[in-house]
């Protein structure tokens, strides 16, 4: 039997318990009737469904087990963490069902229907139906309307459908709640707001909301990338420079990695303007992690022997074996060594999130596992951040 049925029947255990105690507190035992009804209506189904549990059928035990809590109130938390515990394991249909049953008992307190809202919320929410998730908590919102983790739940589900609109909406609630600024998060939806402006081939509104995402936290680095973008397109490739120069001394150092790629869309700007002004910079500035990303990205642009030539001209020195294996794996050759490092460049996670340490193949602005924005960074050294601890 697996250890979530046994969690079940020891739950079931504590709510008999529960109203046997309670019926021994209240009840004249001197009235048999009464005795013999009660345990009719609130064991009999308890025993019925410890039964069904023993007999493999959950389904069936728990129908017995909701109307046990249908009738008694007393049994109203035990069963609120049986729903908690269906969903951990991942029942999310049973965890529904629990909490959709407390709800329709008769005399509901005001306060457990906001509980039973907040975990049909947590419930669809894990079971994916993001839609019912987002009208449960807004029932929970609507009784308590400063709660903090449904909040944080309709935020991380409208950034997941990208409804950013909605999402800066909750972001301005959170922050008349939780009293401190998140300008930061807004700048990077702004951004993502501005992309989709771009979809719809809006560049005014585009580039109305990056100015928007600048003002509000000049270390945006996507506005700064996106709007070099914009002006290489728009073939401004003085304001394209002065942008890259804005970017590089106002975003933090670890994201200058992910220049060369944006500076290599438009090869005439990047001959005529981005090269001369890059190689300016690495002349103070010579942070190997740029370095290796720009041979790497001239090799994709233009082809490896440019590619080589570059990093000649750049004397990539103290390079880190990630950063030896990443050049090696440009190269055609067909021994071992660098048939091994082009797999590994393949397989290999490039980006660790700063907040949380989960690592991407690709960079990514919202962390998928803490829900960060701007937090990813380029993996340095020879090892990941977690892998670092267990090498030592
Ligand atoms: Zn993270």
């Amino acid at each position: 039997m697996s250890s979530f049925l046994l969690i079940i029947i020891a739950v079931a255990g504590l709510v008999a318990a529960a109203l046997l105690w309670k019926k021994k507190d209240d009840l004249d035992f001197s009235d048999p009737t009464l005795e013999h009804e009660l345990e009719d209506t609130r064991v009999t189904p308890l025993l019925r469904g410890i039964n069904y549990l023993l007999s493999d059928k959950p389904d069936q035990a728990l129908q017995e087990m909701v109307q046990v809590a249908k009738i008694r109130s007393e049994s109203a938390e035990v069963y609120m963490a049986l729903g908690e515990m269906f969903r951990t394991q991942g029942e999310y249909g049973r965890a529904v069902r629990i909490h959709q049953n407390l709800l329709a008992r008769p005399e509901v307190s005001l306060e457990f229907q906001f509980q039973a809202y907040v975990s049909l919320g947590r419930d669809f929410q894990a079971g994916g139906l993001l839609d019912r998730a987002l009208k449960h908590y807004a029932k929970a919102l609507a009784i308590q309307p400063d709660h903090l983790e449904s909040l944080h739940a309709c935020l991380r589900i409208r950034e997941q459908s990208n409804e950013w609109d909605e999402a800066e909406w909750l972001v301005s609630r959170l922050e008349q709640v939780e009293n401190q600024s998140y300008h930061e998060h807004r700048a990077y939806l702004k951004v993502e707001m501005a992309n989709d402006a771009l979809v719809k081939h809006d560049i005014v509104l585009a580039e109305a909301l990056l100015d928007e995402a600048l003002k509000l936290s000049i270390g945006c680095s996507h506005a700064h990338l996106l709007r070099i973008e914009l002006l290489q397109k728009d073939n401004n490739f003085e304001q394209a420079v002065k942008q890259t120069e804005s970017f590089l001394s106002d975003v933090k150092q670890e994201h200058h990695v992910l220049l060369p790629k944006v500076l290599l869309q438009n090869l005439t700007f990047y001959e005529q303007y981005a090269k001369p002004f890059l190689l300016n910079y690495w002349q103070t500035n010579k942070n190997m992690e740029l370095g290796v990303a720009w041979v790497e990205q001239i090799a994709k642009a233009i082809d490896l022997p440019v590619a080589i030539s570059l990093q000649k001209e750049l004397n990539l020195s103290d390079l880190s074996l990630r950063h030896e294996l990443r050049l090696m794996a440009l190269q055609d050759g067909s021994d071992n060594l660098h048939k091994q490092a082009r797999e590994w460049r393949l397989l290999s996670k490039m980006f660790a999130c700063k907040q949380c340490g989960v690592q991407v193949h690709d960079m990514r602005w919202h962390c998928p596992k803490c829900h960060h924005w701007g937090t990813m960074e380029p993996l340095q050294g020879a090892y990941a951040f977690g892998e670092e601890q267990h090498a030592q």
